[in-house]
């Protein structure tokens, strides 16, 4: 196989599009769906300041390198969202990679800020902990752009994600989401910053041969959360039949966008207005993720309520037992630290 574009060995087929190129002329089809995307899609300009949101992952490093050297201004964002020793890796990828790139890093610390993790958000609140992480990125992602003055976010969503999103909405008539699957999410809020995909004219294994030929190292390993997630299901059969039928994640998403979109846009359009307690933009008097988190603090405060009179009940008892062999003197028993006067 050679590259279409100097006849050389080809690196890389890409049979969505009946072409194959070499290493260097693949970063230039890439760079060009980047810009094609950002440029039609009307994203952002060069005047622009992009909060580019990373995970240490593929796609977002990728998408970071990419548009610095398109040349638009960029910072990055890493959220910590707590998950052990899967984002203390991944933050080191994103922060060695910003230091290669000598970039900006943002870094929103969930555990550092509010003293616990989304899975204990999760498990505080009955919620599965994909959801309490969803909605704490997509919380952080506007709270931090809004604050630092950015007028848009961009996430490293590529076409496989929004091809398998589309599946899962469609498969379950998800109207309002459909209409909220477009790769450019303008402001319909002063306090809601506009987002962006640019990557989704690009596959999955494009954005990792990108990786690798410009030697970005990027955390491999998934979330340990997303381990029988619907959404890889769903990866997984698009795969099979972009396999059999090369073409069929683009004619799915790219023709939902040309054909479907234009037919539910504007269906459900939420009306929204400032959260009570932080001022971000709900549909509700308070948004979603202060929900979680006072519900998660009732939680950790009942808990820890329990937990205490346990130990109450514990010291005592052991108290009462002491005493009866070994009488404690009143000044002793008054110095134990547990017990709630
Ligand atoms: P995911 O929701 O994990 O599929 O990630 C989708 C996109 O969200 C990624 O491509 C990143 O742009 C962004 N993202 C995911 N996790 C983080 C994180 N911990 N910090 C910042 N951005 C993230
Ligand atoms: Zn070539
Ligand atoms: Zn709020």
């Amino acid at each position: 196989m050679r590259c279409q574009k100097c006849r050389s060995e080809a690196s890389l087929e890409i049979r969505r599009h009946h072409a194959a190129f070499c290493a260097t002329h693949f970063l230039d089809f890439f760079e060009r769906q980047v810009e094609r995307a950002v440029e039609t899609g009307k994203m952002f300009t060069r005047e622009d300041r992009v909060l580019v949101v990373v995970s240490g992952g593929k796609d977002s490093l990728a998408l970071w390198d990419v548009l610095c050297r398109l040349g638009y201004q960029t910072t990055g964002l890493y959220i910590n969202l707590g998950i052990g020793q899967y984002s203390e890796e991944s933050q080191q990828k994103a922060a060695a990679y910003a230091r290669s790139l000598g970039a900006p890093l943002l870094i929103a610390d969930i555990p550092g800020e509010f003293g616990i993790g989304v899975e204990q958000f999760a498990r505080a609140t009955g919620r599965a902990s994909c959801s309490a992480c969803g909605l704490s990125k997509r919380y952080l992602f506007n709270r931090v752009a809004l604050d630092h003055g950015f007028s848009v976010v961009a996430t490293g969503h590529n076409l496989d994600d929004e091809a398998a999103v589309l599946l899962g909405n469609l498969l379950h008539w998800q109207t309002a989401y459909l209409a909220r699957q477009a790769p450019v999410l303008p402001s319909t809020h002063p306090r809601l910053v506009k987002k962006v995909k640019p990557l989704y004219r690009i596959a999955e294994r494009e954005a990792a041969a990108y990786a690798v030929i410009r030697g970005i190292d990027y955390i491999v390993e998934e979330c340990p959360n997303s381990v029988g997630a619907k959404s890889l299901l769903y990866k997984e059969a698009l795969n099979l039949l972009e396999q059999a039928a090369p073409g069929t994640k683009q004619s799915l998403y790219w023709g939902f966008l040309e054909r479907g979109l234009p037919l539910i846009r504007g269906e459900d359009d939420p009306v929204l207005r400032a959260c009570q307690y932080c001022e971000q933009p709900t549909t509700a008097e308070v948004c979603a993720f202060c929900r979680m988190t006072e519900r998660a603090a009732d939680r950790m405060r009942i808990r820890r309520c329990h937990e205490q009179s346990l130990s109450v009940a514990r010291s005592s008892g052991e108290a009462n037992r002491a005493r009866s062999s070994n009488p404690v003197p009143p000044h002793a028993a008054a110095t134990h630290g547990d017990l709630p006067l």
